[in-house]
């Protein structure tokens, strides 16, 4: 690995490209990139950042050619033989499963029931890996797409492809019956680049985006008798921050509180004597 800069793989096109693409902004790597380019020079971090196709983001790394790489962590375990590549952090989008399922019709009900039948994926490698696993005998078919086709053809008697919704299985009569892995984006590389500076340093930035899009900013004013209630209520990292005012007897407070939160605790700040309550985005947060 060329210890001067990175090669940072990422995807040219599809669900992954434009989330990948915000996240590194976010993580504030400073870039344009327009449909065409194929690789650029990140301004402000020694980053080369190569766009490529998704599934090919694994072999890139395996190979080399890169150092590090955004991609699915199917794709990721379904292109891993002995290599050892792993996830350097889970980025919190892409979120999918690959998931087992049969006709509407069929008798089978759970992942058992496959064995000695044909199952059609395009996933052959991550599939064959959990049948010898759970010591289930079944044939399996590669397909390379229309995976959900195959047991209409009569092709197979189950598919394994990726789920999210579920909406895609319906559409075309199937029902799922169990999970082979549940999936996301992740930041891949071989466990050798792991410690590498320039990694540690791209692994902690995406890291504190999304700890951060997890988080907000509460900032409200209010009368010094009422901080010791609404410390209960937004106790923030370790406690909220209490300044006084220029104006007598009136202070503001500031805390850091889950987004998720936000909807229940807004009325309970309102009602202990908050005023001015602002909420504001958390950029990037190392807790
Ligand atoms: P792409 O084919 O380039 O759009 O990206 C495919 C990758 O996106 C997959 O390997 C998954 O990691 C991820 N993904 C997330 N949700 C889904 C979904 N519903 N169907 C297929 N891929 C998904």
């Amino acid at each position: 690995m060329n210890k001067q800069s990175l090669t940072l793989a990422i995807p040219n096109k599809g669900r992954l490209r434009e989330p990948s693409l915000r996240l590194l902004k976010s993580a504030g790597m400073s870039f344009e990139v327009t449909d065409r380019v194929l690789s650029l020079r990140v301004r402000n971090v020694e980053v080369d950042l190569v766009l490529v196709r998704t599934e090919d983001i694994p072999g890139m790394l395996i190979e080399g050619v890169a150092d590090v790489g955004i991609t699915g962590l199917d794709l990721m375990e379904e292109a891993n033989g002995a290599s050892g590549l792993e996830p350097l952090v889970k980025l919190d989008f892409g979120f999918c499963r690959l998931a087992a399922a049969v006709p509407n019709s069929s008798a089978i009900s759970s992942m058992a029931d496959l064995k000695g039948l044909r199952i059609a994926t395009s996933h052959p490698r991550a599939t064959t890996r959990f049948l010898a696993e759970e010591s289930i005998p079944a044939q399996v078919v590669a397909l390379k797409g229309s995976v959900e086709a195959a047991t209409k053809i009569a092709l197979a008697d189950a598919v394994v492809d990726l789920v999210s919704s579920g909406s895609t299985l319906k559409l075309n009569g199937l029902r799922e019956i169990g999970v082979i892995l549940e999936s996301q984006a992740v930041l891949a590389g071989l466990p050798e680049v792991r410690e590498h500076p320039m990694v540690r340093q791209l692994v902690t930035a995406v890291r504190a985006v999304n700890a951060g899009r997890r988080k907000r900013y509460v900032l409200l004013n209010t009368t010094p008798d009422n901080t010791g209630e609404i410390s209960r209520i937004i106790p923030g990292l370790s406690a909220p921050t209490v300044i006084p005012l220029a104006e007598e007897n009136m202070v503001a407070m500031h805390s850091v509180v889950n987004a998720t939160d936000l909807w229940e605790l807004l009325p309970r700040l309102e009602e202990a004597g908050g005023q001015g309550i602002l909420v504001l985005d958390v950029g990037q947060l190392i807790p």
